[in-house]
């Protein structure tokens, strides 16, 4: 005999809500500590090649930053470039 569904009150309704804003803001804090691991490392090797850096994120596609070297900059996601 499986139990009734029962509504649950407006207390554990609130509840809930609480707990998923409480997940969310967990993934949410995770996800922007990784970005910024990810941005230190990036830089950092970007650093250590020779004449290359990073720039801001590509108008075109917006997945990734563009790639500054010899004088123009390059998006490795849609292959957008133009010079500087
Ligand atoms: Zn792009």
């Amino acid at each position: 005999m499986s139990p009734e569904y029962k509504q649950p009150a407006e207390e554990e309704r609130r509840q809930l809500v609480v707990d998923q804003l409480r997940e969310l803001t967990k993934r949410v804090e995770t996800a922007e500590r990784r970005v910024t691991q990810v941005e230190n490392a990036l830089c950092a090797v970007a650093q250590e090649a020779s004449d290359v850096s990073v720039s801001h994120a590509c108008n075109r596609c917006e997945k990734s930053l563009l790639i500054v070297r010899n004088g123009s900059m390059r998006c490795p996601r849609c292959n957008y470039s133009r010079s500087m």
